[in-house]
């Protein structure tokens, strides 16, 4: 086992994610078979890779055919810099205030141009190096969040071709309903061919197409073009049904340890507010894990963990840094390991199972997994 983050936590209290190597590596193998070998990939590894922990994910998502890395911002692009990353790595989303575009260059990542503001800034900050500084532009074909429109962008690829500090080295757009609305995804393609057909008439190298995440990869063949983005595929989760040919694994595994047990009477009540009262004498675990580390206020009577592979019920409300279970009936004992993400014997708890009861997505129970819970790859 190697830490992913800091160690001083492991050995006190007891709460650790695991992240497992095999099934990242085999998530991105089952991607790669799926695209083939005519389309490149990208590890979307933002939000230090969706609380996985981006600067370990990343060499070895490179190590295994990776060819470029997808961050958010600077500060991300810099941290995998520092940690010895080679690889190309773009910056998904916009420079802010444009100024930082020479960070970007000083830091050799790939910046995303979003307005023919950004490109006049990024032409500024390119003059001060020799080589012409390669960039991706965002096209925005109905997501509303950052992008030129498409009919802004025919004047500004043709401003693009006169400027020798610069070099369009990509082109892409994002879904905004993969996986949920067909018709809006071809609309949105639709306008995007119109903009890969002008660009291949205006430039005579090879600029890389891409616009499809992981619900649009395996729903939307159309979308693959020169390469794919998938993030939250590469951890094993998926908002859609995937292709009978594919199979993802979890990746993220979170477990604590029971640190009290105490036996209640009937009638007795549990937690803040009073919330939940015992309709017969209990046993009632306390876990020292509350929503400081993640587990979200919603799970408050709503959620499970399992404990000797048993679903066991989250009693009363979760606090910032405990929270109690129903174990009656279950032969547990103090120092016995909780799962509250991740599987034991027959039964598993998902991290879409979580997101149903906060009412979100499995990408922000992964994000909201706080840096005060230490990352621990395993093989
Ligand atoms: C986050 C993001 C992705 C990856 O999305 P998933 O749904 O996690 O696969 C791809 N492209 C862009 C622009 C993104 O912001």
């Amino acid at each position: 086992m190697s830490l992913l983050t800091f160690d001083t936590a492991i050995g006190y209290r007891p709460t650790w994610v695991e992240i497992s190597e095999e099934a990242f590596i085999f998530n991105l193998l089952q991607i790669k078979k799926y695209i083939g070998n005519s389309v490149q990939l990208m590890a979307v590894l933002k939000a230090d890779a969706y609380g996985h922990g981006a600067n370990v994910l990343a060499p070895i998502a490179i190590e295994n055919g990776v060819d470029i890395i997808g961050v958010s911002s600077l500060e991300e692009g810099i941290a995998l810099r520092s940690s010895g990353v080679k690889a190309p790595i773009l910056v998904l989303a916009g420079v802010f205030p444009l100024e930082n575009f020479s960070v970007a260059i000083e830091h050799g990542l790939t910046p995303t141009v979003a307005s023919l503001e950004a490109a006049q800034q990024l032409v500024v900050a390119a003059k001060s190096v020799q080589q012409p500084i390669l960039f991706h532009l965002k096209i925005d074909t109905g997501m509303g969040r950052i992008g030129v429109s498409p009919q802004g962008a025919i004047p500004l690829l043709e401003w693009i071709r006169t400027q020798s500090a610069i070099q369009l080295a990509g082109v892409y757009t994002h879904f905004s309903s993969a996986g949920e609305d067909r018709d809006v995804s071809a609309g949105q393609l639709k306008k995007f061919n119109v903009i890969k057909i002008k660009v291949k008439e205006l430039f005579a190298h090879k600029v890389l197409f891409h616009s499809a995440n992981s619900a649009a990869l395996f729903s939307i063949p159309e979308s693959l073009d020169d390469m794919v983005r998938p993030g939250i595929a590469l951890f094993g989760e998926s908002l859609i049904s995937l292709p009978k040919a594919i199979q993802l694994k979890p990746v993220l595994s979170w477990f604590s340890k029971i640190i009290y047990l105490k036996r209640i009477v009937k009638g007795t009540s549990i937690s803040y507010g009073q919330t939940w009262t015992a309709k017969k004498d209990s046993d009632i675990a306390t876990i020292p894990v509350g929503y400081a580390d993640g587990v979200s206020r919603k799970f408050s009577n709503r959620g499970f963990v399992l404990v000797q592979g048993v679903k066991c019920p989250i009693v009363g409300r979760v606090t910032m840094d405990h929270m109690m279970i129903d174990v009656t009936g279950v032969k547990t004992d103090i120092g016995d390991v909780v799962t509250l993400i991740g599987r034991q014997g027959d039964e598993v708890i998902s991290a879409s199972d979580c997101s149903s009861w906060a009412e979100t997505i499995s990408y922000e129970i992964f994000c909201n997994i706080s840096k005060r819970v230490p990352r621990v790859l395993v093989s």
